[in-house]
C-alpha cells in the first residue's frame, strides 16, 4: 500500500499533458500556452511620449530660455513638423515622438505663455520618452510554451493583436456515482435513500480546476449497470467514480474496471480520509475510484485528482504548496498513515493560526463548511500539541473567507 506521498508521485508519473488547441484570446485565460509566442513587432512599436508635455531637444533646455511651440500632437496622430533647434512641440501621452525631439518636458515642469514654453527644471536627455522596442523586441520569444495565461499575459497577447492563441486542451472528466441508495438530484429520497451529492461536488471541483465535467449519473450495485456506466466513462480522458471501492460485497467498481481492461495501478493508500482510493489506467486514460463518503470523495479529489488534471493541462505547479500554521489545540492520530484534517485558519499577529474545524468524521459536511484549509499531518507522528507548527494548505476557493 503506497504512502500518501508515494501515491501522488505514482499518479503524476502516469500523467502527460494533453494535446494543443486553438482558442479565442479570452478562452485562453487560466490555461497554459502550448506554443512559444514570438513578438511580431517591437513594443512599443514607435517611440512616444510618457507624459503630457513638450517634445524638445535636451541641449536647448539648459538656460530656461523660451522655446516657441511650433506644433501640437495628440495621441493617435503624427506631428506635421520636426523639433527644430530652439523649438518645442506640444505633445500628449502616447503620441509619437516627433523627429528631432529627444526628450519630453512634462507640463508640470514648464510654463507656457505667448506661444512659447519656458522649461523650469533641468532636462535629462531622453527623459519621459518610451523608445520603440524598449519593452519587447520584434522576434523575441516573449511568452514560452508552458506559460500560464493570466490577465497580464492577455494584455501582452492583445497588444500583439492575437485574437487566437494555442493552449493545452482541457480534459473531459466523466463522473459515475455508484450505489443502490442514491437518487438523482430533484428526486425526494425515501427512507434509506440519499441524494447523489458527490457527482455535483466533483463536477464543481473539476470545473474549478479548469477541466470539463461529464455527468454520467448513477450506476446501480449490479454488474450490468456498472459495466454500462463505466464503459461510457472510459471514453473520456479521465473517469472518476464515487463509492463501491471498499471491502463490501456490493463494492463492484474495481472488479468491473478490471473486466473492462483497466489496469489497477494501486488500490488503498496510507491516508485518512481516502484509504480506499484506487487508481488505474487504460490506453492513456486515467481512472480514479474515489471513496463514497462525501468528505473522502472531496478530499481525495483535492489531493490526488486535481494535481493530475492540472498536469494534464500543462501546469507546472500542480500540488498546492504547504505553509506553516500554529496549532491552537491538541490533535491526535494513529501512526502509519497521513491524516488530512479540516482546519480553520486565521491570520493573526503575523502568523497563521489553525483550529480544528470540528469533528473529522467523513460523513460530516458541516466541518467541511467551517474549514478553509487542510492540515497534512505526517504518517509517523501521533500527537500534535497546541502551539506546535503544522503544515497546511488552503482549500479550493477559500481565499477571501474571513480573516485569511
Ligand atoms: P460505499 O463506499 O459504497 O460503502 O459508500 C460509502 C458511503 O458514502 C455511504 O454512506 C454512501 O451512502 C455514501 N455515498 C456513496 N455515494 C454517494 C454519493 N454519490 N453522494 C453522497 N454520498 C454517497
Ligand atoms: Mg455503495
Amino acid at each position: 500500500m503506497p504512502t500518501f506521498a508515494e501515491a501522488r508521485r505514482i499518479i503524476l508519473e502516469y500523467v502527460t499533458p494533453l494535446s494543443a488547441q486553438r482558442v479565442s484570446l479570452l478562452g485562453s485565460l487560466s490555461r497554459v500556452l502550448a506554443e512559444d509566442v514570438i513578438a511580431p513587432r517591437d513594443l512599443p512599436s514607435f517611440s512616444n511620449s510618457a507624459m503630457d508635455g513638450y517634445a524638445v531637444r535636451a541641449a536647448d533646455c539648459q538656460n530656461s530660455r523660451a522655446l516657441p511651440i511650433i506644433d501640437y500632437v495628440p495621441a493617435g496622430r503624427l506631428a506635421t513638423k520636426s523639433v527644430m533647434p530652439g523649438t518645442a512641440i506640444k505633445i500628449m501621452t502616447g503620441a509619437p515622438l516627433p523627429d528631432g525631439g529627444d526628450s519630453i518636458v512634462p507640463i508640470e515642469h514648464a510654463t507656457e505663455s505667448g506661444g512659447a514654453v519656458r522649461v523650469m527644471q533641468p532636462v535629462e536627455l531622453h527623459q519621459y520618452v518610451r523608445f520603440a522596442g524598449e519593452d519587447v523586441r520584434k522576434g523575441e520569444t516573449v511568452l514560452a510554451a508552458g506559460t500560464l495565461v493570466r490577465p497580464y499575459e492577455i494584455n501582452l497577447l492583445a497588444s500583439f493583436g492575437k485574437a487566437y492563441v494555442t493552449v493545452v486542451r482541457r480534459p473531459r472528466v466523466a463522473i459515475v456515482a455508484t450505489g443502490d441508495e442514491l437518487v438523482a438530484l430533484g428526486e425526494t429520497p425515501s427512507i434509506g435513500k440519499i441524494v447523489n451529492s458527490n457527482s455535483y461536488s466533483l463536477a464543481a471541483a473539476i470545473t474549478s480546476a479548469g477541466a470539463i465535467p461529464v455527468l454520467l449519473g448513477i450506476a446501480r450495485d449490479d454488474l450490468d449497470s456498472h459495466r454500462e456506466k463505466l464503459a461510457k466513462g472510459l471514453k473520456a480522458d479521465v473517469l472518476i467514480t464515487s463509492a463501491g471501492v471498499s471491502m463490501g460485497d456490493r463494492d463492484l467498481v474495481r472488479e468491473v474496471l478490471e473486466k473492462l481492461g483497466v489496469e489497477i495501478v494501486f488500490w488503498r493508500v496510507k491516508v485518512k480520509p481516502g484509504k480506499a482510493l484506487a487508481f488505474g489506467r487504460k490506453n492513456g486514460r486515467l481512472v480514479f475510484a474515489l471513496p463514497g463518503n462525501p468528505v473522502s470523495a472531496m478530499l481525495t479529489f483535492e489531493e490526488f485528482v486535481a494535481p493530475a488534471l492540472l498536469k494534464m493541462m500543462g501546469r507546472g505547479q500542480t500540488v498546492k504548496p504547504l505553509f506553516p500554521a500554529v496549532l491552537q489545540s491538541e490533535l491526535k492520530k494513529k501512526a502509519g498513515q497521513t491524516h488530512l484534517v479540516r482546519v480553520r485558519l486565521e491570520y493573526l499577529g503575523g502568523k497563521y493560526l489553525a483550529w480544528s474545524a470540528g469533528k473529522q468524521d467523513t460523513g460530516l459536511l458541516k466541518t467541511m463548511l467551517q474549514a478553509n484549509a487542510l492540515a497534512v499531518l505526517p504518517e509517523d507522528r501521533e500527537t500534535f500539541a497546541a502551539g506546535e507548527e503544522i503544515q497546511v494548505h488552503l482549500l479550493d476557493g477559500s481565499v477571501g473567507m474571513t480573516a485569511l
